[in-house]
């Protein structure tokens, strides 16, 4: 089961690529913990990548990409995976789908959960991440509606997004997600 979580910040992609990863014993693959880690680390991806979270912009491409070209390479892998927050650019979707050529697989399903900017604000109110604050989750939206919405008309034409109402109850939104995922 190979997958991808798309969405805006505060969509929920993280709380049901939980119950999704542990009902399918996938791992769990977000760009966003990876490059929080490598911050808190201070590695020099941490360095080069943590201005640009916190000013709410996207990472470059180069640096996201062969983050994941590596992590798809390990063994936990090879029964699939749930790619959470990434691709988020059309030169990340294709770079993606040129790994997964190599490696001989492909991405069977797109989850697009959807949630408008009302929601999203209302909803960010209640975490307490350090791009949180309500300037940082705007640009953050800016930045989705600019460079990874795109992408919806990309694997639309490919035939592989799921499009799930992201507003509901936890379960609720988990259900719909794994019948869309079991078709
Ligand atoms: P997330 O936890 O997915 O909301 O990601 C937090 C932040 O990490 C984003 O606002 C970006 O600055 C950066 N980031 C995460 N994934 C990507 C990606 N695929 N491409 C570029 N930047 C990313």
């Amino acid at each position: 089961m190979d997958l991808v979580f798309f969405g805006p910040p505060g969509a929920g992609k993280g709380t049901q690529a939980q119950k999704i990863i542990s009902e399918y014993g996938i791992p769990q693959i977000s760009t966003g913990e990876i490059l929080r880690a490598a911050v808190a680390n201070q590695t020099p991806l941490g360095q080069q990548a943590g201005p640009l979270m916190a000013a709410g912009k996207l990472v470059p491409d180069e640096l996201v990409i062969g983050i994941v070209a590596e992590r798809l390479k390990e063994q936990d892998c090879v029964k699939g995976f749930l790619l959470d927050g990434f691709p988020r650019t059309i030169p990340q979707a294709e770079a993606l789908e040129a790994v997964l050529k190599k490696l001989g697989r492909k991405i069977e399903h797109v989850v697009s959960l959807e949630v408008s900017d009302q929601v999203i604000h209302e909803r960010m109110k209640g975490r307490g991440r350090a791009d949180d604050s309500p300037q940082t989750v705007q640009k953050r939206l800016d930045e989705f509606r600019r460079l990874t919405e795109p992408l919806k008309a990309h694997y639309q034409k490919q035939g592989l997004l799921r499009p799930i109402n992201g507003v509901g109850s936890v379960d609720e939104i988990a259900t719909a997600i794994k019948r869309a995922i079991s078709g």
